[in-house]
């Protein structure tokens, strides 16, 4: 099985097919880590998925750094995020380990 693009979509799908028994090469036409404009920022649902992945327990993983509280400012009063309803906090990416 071939995986073109090595992005998070394209990775976690190579992870899952590992898993279900077939042999996979994942491609990407770019050499990683890739210099991608991002936020860096991984929210506590999408830490969900990378809990299943795997990363999560990683010593690498652990060196981001935790966000507990983020608010949007459009207007005042200032609009917090409702991470706590999500039971995890967000993480600032730890880049070079993420690579995207
Ligand atoms: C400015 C910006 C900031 C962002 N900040 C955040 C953030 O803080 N937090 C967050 O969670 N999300 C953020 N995102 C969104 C996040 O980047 C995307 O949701 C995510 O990258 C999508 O993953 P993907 O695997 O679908 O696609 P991509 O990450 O785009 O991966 C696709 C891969 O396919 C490869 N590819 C494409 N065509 C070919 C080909 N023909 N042959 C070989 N390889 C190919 C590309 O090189 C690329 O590596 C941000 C996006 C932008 C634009």
């Amino acid at each position: 099985m071939i995986v073109v693009g090595a992005g998070p979509v394209g990775s976690a799908a190579a992870h899952y097919l590992v898993c279900a028994g077939y042999n996979v090469i994942l491609i990407d036409k770019c050499k990683f880590p890739r210099d991608k404009v991002c936020g860096d920022f991984v929210s506590p649902v999408a830490q969900n998925e990378l809990e299943r992945i795997g990363i999560t327990g990683t010593v690498e993983f652990k060196k981001s750094n935790q966000i507990r509280r983020a608010s949007v400012y459009l207007s005042k009063p200032s609009t917090d995020l409702p991470f706590s309803r999500l039971g995890k906090f967000g993480i600032w990416a730890n880049k070079p380990f993420f690579g995207f």
